[in-house]
């Protein structure tokens, strides 16, 4: 049977709950059990699909196809155990679920309340798909003390009676701040937010605590007798130099043993840790360093590229250089800034993902710098409807190519998709139909033709990558951008959808319609990035 962790946040958000939730998860699984991971989400939107990326920073997509918060992202790369749609719950989609079934009239007559219909909810959410899993962690989005969060607290303390205080761990992530004028760790704001737990009937096990500074052993033994934990169950958590060093620095700090102690297993294997020494020892010694620019839109707030980030973070372990990212925002091409003094200092230009008409052209212009300058280039998603622009316009001749997502064009290179193929059957959707969980979704199979850049460096001919998007390159183009040398390398098993485009006439230009920066992991590189960055090198010693 499966132990239920709880990971709550107290004091401020932005603690580093997801990272934690993942860095105990990687520690517990490197001692040999089988975890899986699940964020609640407070807020009312029924997934985080629909939110602007400034809001909730990445969406976070699924092979089932799912929406999800960027900590599924965390769990994923730091545990490699793919994440599923019931990974993933909010209040909106729990009380979808459950004002559908109230209109069907399931609830015979009865009245729909929080206790205990929404708490009865949430808690077959944490419990669904357990039977084969030694652990699983729950993380609750927000901060104790939030009106929204109430529910998903009080269905952890039903859960700890139900299923036995010796089967469920309470972890409370808070903050210690320093005072600079004091010279001093603060730990009354620790004292405060267990309080507040404890009055919901949630006695948190284990404190782990967010500090600047080291915690002074006074100030450690204060906190466990006021916040009544054992004084080893008080972690302190100091900022780590790199997100991958988070595993080892709990360890040290006893984390993993403590919440074992806690459930009462004294025989755990000791954990092996190589594969996190190892990722460490390429973060910490790089043999050299390439810079890539990524021409996007989102480029204020980098938690909207997450995963990128850390794909590029992991193509350089695996090449062993440091990867400099310039989050180029593309609209400042447009409004006139040199593009070339921008991008000639890059080792290699990347457009992502995007939603839009907003930098499209600056995005277009950057495509066009690489392709020209041969710099290596790697788009994705729009990146890669960008790039079969580029070429359409500047190597097949034709000058209005566009895609409908930016208004109507007399020529859609790129057009909106409202009929494919997926694992379960045909697809449609219309023009109007609802924003939320429309798009083309979750993992999809491509086929890549056998001599190709790609079906070299994924050495397969067959692939499986996760999709996120609404428009397609329009095939009707196929013999037009070939021509103009912009090769259709990958598509979809029926021949329909093209999933890549590469230029064989330059060193490393590749255009994929999936995102595959959310399959990669710190030990387990994704051959995209891999091959990009290597790229990267080879051009940092020419120019
Ligand atoms: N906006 C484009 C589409 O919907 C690309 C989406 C993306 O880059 N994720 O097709």
């Amino acid at each position: 049977m499966a132990r239920f962790i709880f990971i709550t946040g107290g004091v401020v958000s932005s603690l580093g709950k997801g990272l934690m939730a993942a860095s105990l998860a990687a520690l517990l699984q490197a001692r040999g059990y089988r975890v899986r991971i699940r964020k609640f989400d407070p807020y009312l939107n029924v997934d985080p699909g629909t939110m602007s990326p400034y809001q909730h920073g990445e969406v976070y997509v699924t092979d089932d196809g799912a929406e999800t918060d960027l900590d599924l992202g965390h769990y994923e790369r730091f545990t490699g155990v793919a994440a599923r749609q019931s990974d993933n719950v909010t209040s909106g989609r729990i009380y979808q679920q459950i004002i559908t079934k109230e209109r069907r009239g399931d609830y015979l007559g009865a009245t729909v309340q929080v206790v205990p219909h929404v708490t009865d909810a949430i808690k077959a959410f944490a419990r669904a798909e357990t039977d084969d899993l030694d652990f699983v962690l729950c993380e609750i989005g927000g901060t104790v003390g939030d009106i929204e969060s109430l529910p998903f607290i009080e269905a952890i303390r039903q859960l700890r009676n139900e299923e036995g205080r010796e089967n469920t761990l309470s972890v409370h992530v808070t903050l210690v701040p320093y005072i600079a004028a004091a010279g001093e760790l603060k730990t009354k704001p620790t004292q405060h937010s267990v309080r507040e737990l404890a009055s919901l009937g949630v006695q948190p096990d284990i404190l782990l605590c967010r500090c600047e500074k080291p915690l002074p052993e006074g100030e450690r033994a204060k906190i466990a007798q006021f916040c009544n934990v054992r004084k080893e169950a008080v972690i302190p958590a100091l900022d780590a130099d790199s997100i991958y060093s988070v595993p080892v620095q709990y360890h040290g700090e006893g984390l993993d043993s403590e919440v074992l102690r806690a459930f009462g297993i004294h025989d755990a294997p000791d954990p092996d840790l190589s594969a996190w020494y190892d990722i460490m020892d390429r973060k910490q010694h790089p043999e050299g360093e390439v810079t890539i620019g990524v021409v996007g839109k989102y480029v204020s707030l980098p938690d909207a590229y997450k995963s990128l980030n850390e794909a590029l973070v992991h193509g350089g372990m695996a090449n062993r250089v440091k990867v400099n990212i310039r989050w180029l925002d593309a609209e400042m091409f447009e409004r006139g800034d040199d593009l070339a003094n921008e991008l000639e200092p890059m080792h290699g230009i990347l457009v992502p993902g995007g939603f839009g008409e907003r930098g499209s052209e600056g995005k277009i212009e950057s495509v066009r710098f690489a392709r020209e300058r041969n710099v290596p280039f790697f788009g994705i998603c729009l990146g890669m409807q960008m790039a079969c622009i580029e070429g359409a316009r500047n190597t097949s001749g034709i000058e209005q190519a566009s895609s409908t997502e930016f208004g109507p064009t007399s020529e859609p290179v790129v057009g909106l998709i409202t009929e494919w193929m997926s694992a379960e059957g045909l697809q449609q959707r219309g023009a109007n139909t609802d924003m939320g969980g429309t798009m083309r979704l979750g993992a999809y199979e491509a086929k890549l033709s056998p001599n190709s850049h790609v079906a070299a460096i994924y050495g397969a001919n067959e692939i499986s990558e996760r999709h996120r998007h609404r428009y397609e390159v329009n095939g009707a183009y196929r013999d037009s951008l070939e021509k103009g040398g912009l090769v259709f390398s990958g598509m979809s098993p029926d021949g329909m959808l093209p999933e890549i485009v590469e230029r064989p006439d330059h060193p490393w230009f590749i255009g994929v319609q999936f995102h595959p920066e959310l399959k990669s992991k710190p030990f387990d590189p994704h051959p995209l990035f891999r091959g990009f960055i290597e790229a990267a090198v080879k051009q940092s010693r020419l120019v």
